[in-house]
């Protein structure tokens, strides 16, 4: 058992928290947003994750896991303390890191003993040695700093925490590396490996995961899109593509184009880390530019359809960026929005958990229905922008029947193309034959 502090509890804070509890330890997540911390303390998950509101209560219940705004009372006995905080695009690009190194430094001035202080946020390579300046700036109390990065993925959150493909504990420093294995053990008894580095190199392998499956994605987007001009069909490339092992079948479904908190900003990050080191990381540009036209890749598929969209009317399924989350921060579906309601035409939008986040950024640009088939009633095209299952296998008669003409446009390909032959709909997709 450890006392562990978790600072920030957004999607990864909560989760780590929660994880922590789960496995026995005595944790207390500080958050200086507080409204979500008396939601917590209420016993309120303020996100929609799967599986964690029963692990979240189980360890409130059982007094492991506690809420606090206060940042002094939560360290004073935590051993152990996480950073689980926001690093936001800056207007360059680059990673922002006031709110880590604010931290770091209200530590600094906070602990009287020695802590193992451990980033969880994604940070670009060199930010483990800043938290330690900053740190050292305002005590001469020892303590050491982990670049522990975070792989869990929002919808999948408490099963990537609980069974996590690896751990990447990235220190130097021998006592912390005793005190992370032991807080690790739980996770990795099934063989999953804890792989040990410096602190440089373990900031490093977060950007560069996550630049890899943004590439692998945008890749597959390039391909769908010569699928189209040439007349290939990408389900059987990708087919044929994934079964080479040396390849895989994940993450290689074409669409509208990677969103969420991850992604986008860390692929910029690495980018302007790039700039900053006079080195020029041409794929990732590269990535960055088909993904900023991919996101809207379903308008010039509309705009050919219908030509002028003024005062045209479109039902949308899907905000989040992803389905299983009411995540929707750099969602594909808001740039869609956007060139739409910009062009004149109206949106009527359902989503099963990301349109209160939508509702507060956009208010009432776009409309808003509980059900998904109230989002057709006189509208001129059903636009699809996320693959939430419930639209998987929809009512095509009702959807025909009150859809001004029966047309679709799918950015995430959830018909198989066969099926919807017979469903007499016009139906466009990502890198497959237009359906007339
Ligand atoms: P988030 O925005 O959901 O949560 C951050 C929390 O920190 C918020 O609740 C905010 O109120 C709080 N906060 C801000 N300043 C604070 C302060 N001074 N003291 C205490 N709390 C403070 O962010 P997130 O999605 O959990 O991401 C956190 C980090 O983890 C980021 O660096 C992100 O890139 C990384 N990450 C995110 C994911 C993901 O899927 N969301 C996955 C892996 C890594």
């Amino acid at each position: 058992m450890k006392n562990i502090a978790v600072i920030g509890t957004g999607y990864v804070g909560l989760v780590t928290g929660t994880c922590f509890a789960e496995t026995g330890n005595n944790v207390i997540c500080v958050d200086i947003d507080k409204e979500k911390v008396e939601r917590l303390k209420n016993g309120e998950v303020p996100i929609y994750e799967p599986h964690l509101d029963v692990l979240f209560e189980r360890n409130i219940k059982q007094k492991r896991l506690q809420f606090t705004t206060d940042l002094a009372s939560a360290i004073k006995d935590a051993e152990i303390i996480f950073l689980a905080l926001p690093t936001p695009p800056g207007e360059d690009g680059s990673a922002d890191l006031s709110y880590v190194l604010g931290v770091a430094k209200d530590l600094g001035k906070l602990i009287t003993e020695y802590k193992v202080i451990i980033d969880k946020s994604t940070v670009p390579v060199g930010t483990a040695d800043k938290v330690t300046a900053a740190i050292k700036a305002e005590t001469d109390v020892p303590f050491a700093v982990v670049s522990n990065p975070e792989f869990l993925r929002e919808g999948y959150a408490v099963d990537d925490f609980m069974n996590p493909d690896r751990v990447i504990i990235g220190t130097e420093d021998e006592k912390a590396k005793i005190v992370m294995k032991e807080l690790y053990q739980p996770f990795i008894r099934d063989g999953h490996p804890l792989i040990f580095m410096d602190e440089k190199s373990a900031e490093l392998t977060k950007y560069a995961a996550n630049a890899f499956l943004a590439t692998k994605i945008t890749f597959m987007n390039e391909v769908a899109n010569f699928c189209e001009i040439v007349g290939a069909d990408v389900d059987k490339v990708r087919e044929g593509m994934g079964s080479d092992t040396r390849i895989g079948h994940r993450f290689l479904y074409p669409g509208i184009g990677f969103g969420g908190s991850c992604f986008p900003k860390d692929v910029s990050a690495l980018m302007k880390s790039g700039l900053d080191n006079n080195f020029d990381f041409s794929i990732i540009d590269a990535v960055l530019n088909v993904n900023k036209k991919q996101r809207i890749k379903l308008l010039d598929k509309i705009l050919d359809y219908f030509g002028d969209i003024k005062g045209k009317k479109f039902a949308l399924w899907g905000l989040s960026f992803k389905p299983d989350t009411d995540d929707i921060r750099e969602a594909p579906a808001l740039y869609l929005i956007d060139e739409l309601i910009n062009r004149g035409a109206e949106v009527v939008a359902f989503d099963p958990e990301g349109m209160d986040n939508v509702k507060k950024l956009l208010g009432d640009k776009i409309s808003y229905v509980e059900n998904q088939y109230d989002a057709l009633d006189g509208a001129d095209a059903l636009l699809i922008a996320t693959e939430w299952s419930v639209f998987k296998n929809p009512d095509f008669n009702l959807i025909k029947s009150k859809l001004n003409s029966p047309v679709i446009f799918d950015g995430r390909n959830i018909f198989n193309l066969s099926d919807i032959q017979e469903k007499g709909v016009y139906y466009s997709s990502i890198g497959r034959q237009t359906i007339l």
